[in-house]
């Protein structure tokens, strides 16, 4: 079964590298995202020989205040790579000035990437969905895909009208609004994550393969099988890959 995960946190694994080895060894594409710019060349370095993962630069909204004078460098190393994550916004804080300084940068990230064109973006917009869809617009250059999203019904339809992605993890199967999203979003939108280590299965953290628990999920909504699910949810990552 063709697995992949287009938001999980290599570099903050103890190893790694086993986890790139384990990746190649079972044909897991793995967007490996993270959270400041400064750690992005390490990233790159992990994933240089593997045919399954690749680095994403990110700025995490969380650390975007401590972080903001990143952004040249962020600039510099975006030639580097395609994907670009984790980035966005978080508005659990309600200090307007750490709002405005997240929404500074993000709209910065999204000219940036506006500017270059083919960019694939994973997207953390947790109490902030409406401005994170505001921010990237309907007419965004590149992909968006929202990671984990847990706002309204009305702004995923929002959303999806504009052509973001949606990517699920295992932890949103767990939850009451699985289902509900899942009548919201089309089934060409959805694509698999896992944010590991920041979900957990059981006691351990997860990694790529625990994607699986998504598919055995979407098969049991949808009552077909777990290798259609699997195949229609790959078929909407490759779309991704070769949209212009
Ligand atoms: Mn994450």
């Amino acid at each position: 079964m063709r697995l992949f995960d287009t938001h999980f946190h290599l570099d903050l694994y103890p190893d790694p590298s086993m986890l790139v080895a384990q990746a190649d060894q079972a044909q897991t594409y793995v967007v490996a995202v993270t959270n400041t710019p400064s750690v992005f060349e390490s990233t790159q370095q992990l994933t240089s020989s593997s045919q399954f993962v690749r680095p994403a630069l990110g700025l995490h909204p969380e650390l975007a205040v401590e972080r903001q004078l990143e952004l040249p460098l962020f600039e510099r190393l975006l030639p580097q790579t395609r994907y670009v994550g984790e980035v966005g916004l978080d508005f659990v804080t309600t200090d307007a000035r750490d709002r405005a300084i997240q929404q500074e940068v993000f709209q910065k990230i999204i000219a940036l990437c506006q500017a270059s064109g083919d960019k694939i973006l994973t997207v953390h917009s947790r109490r902030a969905e409406k401005e994170v869809i505001q921010a990237i617009g309907p007419e965004f250059a590149g992909q968006a895909i929202l990671h984990w999203y847990s706002g309204p019904l009305s702004v995923a339809r929002q959303a999806v009208e504009n052509g973001l992605y949606f990517s699920l993890n295992p932890a949103m199967v767990r939850s009451k609004r699985f289902n509900e999203l899942l009548a919201v979003i089309p089934r060409e939108r959805l694509l698999l994550e896992t944010d590991g280590p920041f979900v957990q299965i059981g006691s351990r953290p997860a990694v790529p393969q625990d994607t699986m628990i998504v598919i055995r999920a979407l098969a049991a909504s949808w009552h077909i099988s777990e290798e259609q699910v699997a195949q229609t949810l790959f078929t909407n990552f490759r779309q991704l890959l070769t949209k212009e």
